[in-house]
């Protein structure tokens, strides 16, 4: 273990922010520089439990306590090949993971969590810097090849642990860009695309061959790419979008946030967009407290809207665990977001009703109703009806399902009752097709979605090969870690 008293000397010091005036002026990530004197302490606070529970909370079962020692230790190069062995992309994870790693600490029962997200971050950052990430070909070819569509972290790492072990795989994106919600859902201002840039270099030097700009099911049928592969992979993702059913919801001013986030992420990577959707000088309102709502209030905050509101069905979290959400479970409580750190206002159990227009047909007032729980359902509270003025309202009310209609119509693909692909084992209803991340799963986090596709590209390997040759959950990789 690192220091046998470190908990006791150093208290948690969590990733430092640029100071929100400074980072409201731009789209670059909202992180301070690394501290190097602090990052050794803090590993070093880690107390090598007899059971990890940090270890547990991580869905692609990280080697913490092993990489904390590391570091304390000053073994960079040590940490990094554990972190590597079980996670294709930390620097990913390093930045947006909720990290239930911590809220799954042992420290976290009465003291601050190790800051595992931030060191994970700190180790992934550093191997890049000194040349540790560099690409690891297969030594051996299977002359086998999978087609893996969307390019996602699902399809990404599924990408990766396929090639390296040496079959010849085929990344299709129907975008212009790899990355999936990483590059056109994202901010810049938590996740600059260079970051995805340098990786997918990786993927390619390993042997991923990638095509952009294709469309399968459209362009390309999907029963000619599975007769013509011996696997597919489906990574395509969950983006149909949850809808908002009121009057006035075809009112122009009412958008997607999806649409909303890409051109905004296009406009910071030099795209030309023709009349784009920009909140400056507007009165914004966001449907939708998640990852998606906050990341519309900060660009909107960017973009110079004269007020930004964002509004939740739900009532206001607690703001510590409630007896019945003990430690280590997930915390359900009240959180700030680093663009709620940066302003806009919040509204909890509050419901839309309908939307009104003035005379020129444009969207000016949102009229809604408090809402509360009883007995399981939601009931209006008599009396609560208000209006606020809006003439930019953005849908960030979550996503129902996977976009399937060509995967049943072209290859009678089964689905779940929640409209997701049905999986077992990452084993669809068709054969040699495998689905991971959302497409699977529903709408979830890039860490799950990078495990998944870990997972999915070790069932497809071991049904081409007959044998189980890649790793599970938090063992190490078989054909080496970097
Ligand atoms: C705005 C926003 C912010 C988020 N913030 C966070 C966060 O901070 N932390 C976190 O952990 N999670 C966050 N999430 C969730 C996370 O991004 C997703 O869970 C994760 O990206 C899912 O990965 P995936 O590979 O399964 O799918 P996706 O990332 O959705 O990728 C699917 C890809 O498949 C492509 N595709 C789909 N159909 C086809 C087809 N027919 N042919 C070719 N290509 C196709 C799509 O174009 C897309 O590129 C956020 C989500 C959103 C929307
Ligand atoms: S639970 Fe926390 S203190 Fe214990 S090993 Fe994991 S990171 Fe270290």
């Amino acid at each position: 273990m690192g220091r046998a008293d470190g908990f006791l000397t150093w208290k948690r010091q969590g990733a430092g922010r640029r100071a929100v005036d400074d980072r409201l002026d731009d789209f670059r990530e909202f992180y301070a520089p690394r501290q190097d004197d602090l990052r050794m302490e803090q590993a070093g606070r880690c107390m090598d439990c007899g059971v990890p529970f940090c270890h547990q909370g991580c869905p692609l079962g990280n080697l913490i306590p092993d990489f904390n020692d590391a570091v304390y230790r000053g073994r960079w190069d040590e940490a990094y090949r554990s972190l590597a062995s079980t996670n294709n992309f930390p620097e990913f994870t390093g930045r947006l993971c909720p990290a239930p790693c911590e809220a799954a600490c042992v420290l976290a029962i009465n003291d601050g969590a190790v800051t595992i997200e931030q060191i994970e971050k700190e180790i992934v950052e550093l191997a890049w810097e000194e040349g540790r990430v560099v690409p690891q070909p297969p030594r051996v070819r299977t002359g086998r090849t999978v087609a893996v569509v969307g390019s996602g972290p699902a399809g990404l790492a599924a990408a990766q642990q396929l090639a390296r072990a040496g079959h010849t795989v085929t990344l299709y994106e129907r975008a212009d860009r790899v990355g999936g919600l990483l590059r056109y859902g994202i901010p810049d201002f938590k996740l600059e695309k260079g970051v995805i840039d340098r990786r997918v270099a990786q993927l390619v030097a390993e042997g991923v061959v990638i095509t952009c700009g294709v469309e399968l099911g459209t362009d390309v049928r999907w029963d000619e790419l599975v007769g013509t592969h011996d696997a597919v992979v489906l990574a395509i993702g969950a983006t149909r979008a949850r809808d908002l059913d009121v009057p006035g919801r075809d009112l122009p001013g009412v958008v997607y946030a999806m649409d909303y986030l890409e051109q905004q992420n296009r406009l910071v990577a030099g795209d030309l967009v023709a009349d784009p959707i920009q909140a400056t000088g507007k009165d914004v309102i966001i449907l939708g407290g998640g990852d998606t709502g906050s990341d519309c209030l900060g660009t909107a905050l960017r973009q110079g809207a004269r007020s930004v509101r964002q509004i939740e069905l739900f009532p206001q979290p607690p703001g510590t665990r409630t007896p019945d959400n003990p430690w280590p479970q997930w915390p359900l409580v009240f959180r700030t977001s680093s663009s709620q750190e940066e302003g806009g206002a919040r509204d909890y159990a509050l419901m839309t009703t309908h939307l009104e227009a003035d005379a020129t047909g444009a969207l000016t007032r949102l009229h809604a109703v408090e809402v509360r729980f009883e007995g399981g359902r939601l009931e209006q509270v008599p009396g609560t009806e208000t209006s606020l003025a809006c003439d930019l309202l953005i849908l960030a009310m979550g996503f129902v399902s996977p976009v399937t209609d060509t995967l049943v119509a072209q290859l009678g693909l089964r689905l779940d009752r929640r409209g997701n692909v049905a999986v077992d084992g990452f084993r669809t209803s068709v054969p040699n097709v495998y689905a991971a991340g959302d497409a699977q799963r529903g709408a979830s986090l890039i860490v799950w979605a990078i495990s998944d596709g870990r997972e999915c590209a070790r069932a497809v390997d071991t049904d081409l090969m007959g044998a189980e040759r890649l790793p599970t959950r938090g063992r190490h990789e078989a054909f080496g870690g970097r």
